[in-house]
């Protein structure tokens, strides 16, 4: 199965053995992040959720 990621709109073949494959093929229209973008989103939302250090 085909796919774009929904931030860097990159094409992605996907297989059965993918953790979003059965999601996606019931709901072609949600949303798939690729691995790249979801280590990303991921850091940012970690860096903004931690507490800013004083110098
Ligand atoms: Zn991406």
């Amino acid at each position: 199965m085909e796919i774009y990621c929904a931030i860097c709109g990159r094409k992605y073949e996907i297989t059965k053995i993918h953790k979003d494959y059965l999601r996606l093929a019931r709901d072609p229209k949600s949303p798939f992040i690729c691995k790249n973008c979801e280590n990303r989103v991921r850091y940012q939302t970690l860096e903004g959720s931690k507490p800013k250090k004083p110098i």
